[in-house]
């Protein structure tokens, strides 16, 4: 099939949510990927944060075709060693005394709401149900997920939400407190926003938020779907603040580019969930569990994280090198990182279409880079000539 052919058949038939780049990507190999008419892309958005180790990481195929020959699905009503040891490697990495599986991002900030509003109602009765999200937040499409994405565009058509909602302003603790009680269950919060345009949250208010929760029975939710699993430098971006939230939701990278999700838990929270109480068709099947194991089995090497740590601090200080008057800031933690720009982000995606480079805002006028952690610091000198390419043309 042709380029145009294909491009006309999906504008024909695919339901028309995706603003789509102008060309068809075919084939990647590490940090770059290829289009059906042989024009090569630097990769610096990693399938929206995803896909850790690069494309066609050699490791993940031979593991993921491995399973293929042996096992895709049994369903949760089957033992399978994947899961199990994956879950194993998850708590041992991390504050959790245990994990539920999903498939995407949504599905882990759906898990994590219901399993907060069963602990509260079990431990304190139906009242205890309201949620604090805050605003900038990003948590997915689903309903409940949507209800703590206060974005009026996301939000407006779907109404009626899930109700019991809060938002508080991010970053700031006493406008958090103003709406904080004890008919709280849970906090959900991104220790660095993500589609918001690449906020970290504070040290203190991370703290600040651990306290009010303690103060007010209230579970913490850390959503670590884009700024976890290495991302930010350390494992989980929590490790890094010092705050550890009693649930926390990873995706995106965690089975490297196949769909998978999870929720990690204290085992005060999981005490309250039972057989039936909560559950998916294909959550945690052998095929993407055992290529989560190896993605994890490498973005938690401490020298992996040390690399993606000094990658991250070269590739900020090369871009605030960038002599351009669009660029008004330049921020984020590890290899996530975020330009605020005085044009429309997308007016800078599309020229890096030109200059051989995939890149994606954070709302209207930040520019994200969220590259493979395996990027090269070669990588990253070239990702920076493009771009100053790039804005020099606008
Ligand atoms: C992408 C994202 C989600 C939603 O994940 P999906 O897999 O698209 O459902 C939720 N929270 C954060 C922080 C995200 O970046």
């Amino acid at each position: 099939m042709t380029t145009r052919e294909i491009t006309d058949l999906e504008q024909t038939y695919v339901l028309g949510t995706y603003a789509r780049a102008p060309f068809v990507l075919d084939h990647g190999q590490g940090c770059w990927v290829y289009d059906t008419d042989g024009a090569a892309y630097l990769d610096c958005m990693a399938g929206i944060a995803v896909n850790a180790l690069g494309h066609a990481d050699p490791e993940l195929v031979a593991v993921l075709t491995e399973q293929a020959g042996k096992l895709w699905h049994v369903s949760n009503l089957y033992h399978s060693a994947p899961q199990a040891r994956l879950a194993q490697k998850l708590c041992e990495t991390s504050f959790a005394d245990r994990v539920f599986f999903c498939n995407s991002g949504a599905e882990a900030n759906e898990g994590a709401l219901k399993f907060a509003r069963k602990w509260a109602h079990d431990t304190y009765g139906p009242e205890k149900s309201a949620i604090v999200a805050f605003t900038g937040a990003f948590h997915g499409r689903t309903f409940g997920a949507l209800a703590v994405t206060p974005r009026e565009k996301y939000q407006a058509p779907f109404r009626p939400l899930l109700p019991g909602v809060r938002i508080a302003p991010f970053n700031d603790l006493a406008g958090t407190e103003a709406v904080m009680g004890d008919d709280v269950c849970a906090v959900i919060v991104e220790p660095v926003q993500g589609e918001g345009g690449i906020h970290p949250a504070t040290p203190a208010f991370l703290a600040g938020l651990r306290e009010l929760c303690d103060r007010h029975h209230a579970l913490l939710i850390f959503d670590e779907i884009q700024c976890g699993l290495g991302r930010t430098g350390a494992l989980w971006a929590y490790q890094g603040y010092g705050v550890t939230p009693d649930l926390l939701t990873a995706a995106k990278p965690l089975a490297g580019g196949l769909p998978m999700g999870a929720v990690l838990m204290t085992e005060a929270v999981a005490d309250v969930m039972h057989p039936g109480d909560h559950g998916s068709t294909f959550a945690g099947g052998p095929l993407v569990a055992s290529v989560a194991e190896a993605v994890l089995a490498r973005v938690s090497d401490p020298a992996f994280l040390a690399d993606v740590a000094a990658k991250g601090a070269y590739l900020r200080e090369r871009l605030e090198e960038i002599n351009s008057p669009h660029i008004t800031e330049v921020r984020g933690v590890g290899l996530m990182l975020g330009a605020d720009l005085d044009i429309p982000a997308a007016d800078v995606v599309v020229a890096g279409y030109r200059h051989g480079l995939l890149m994606v805002n954070a709302g209207s006028n930040i520019l994200r880079l969220v590259p493979p952690l395996v990027i090269s610091r070669e990588e990253i000198d070239l990702l920076v000539e493009r771009l100053s390419g790039v804005f020099k043309e606008l």
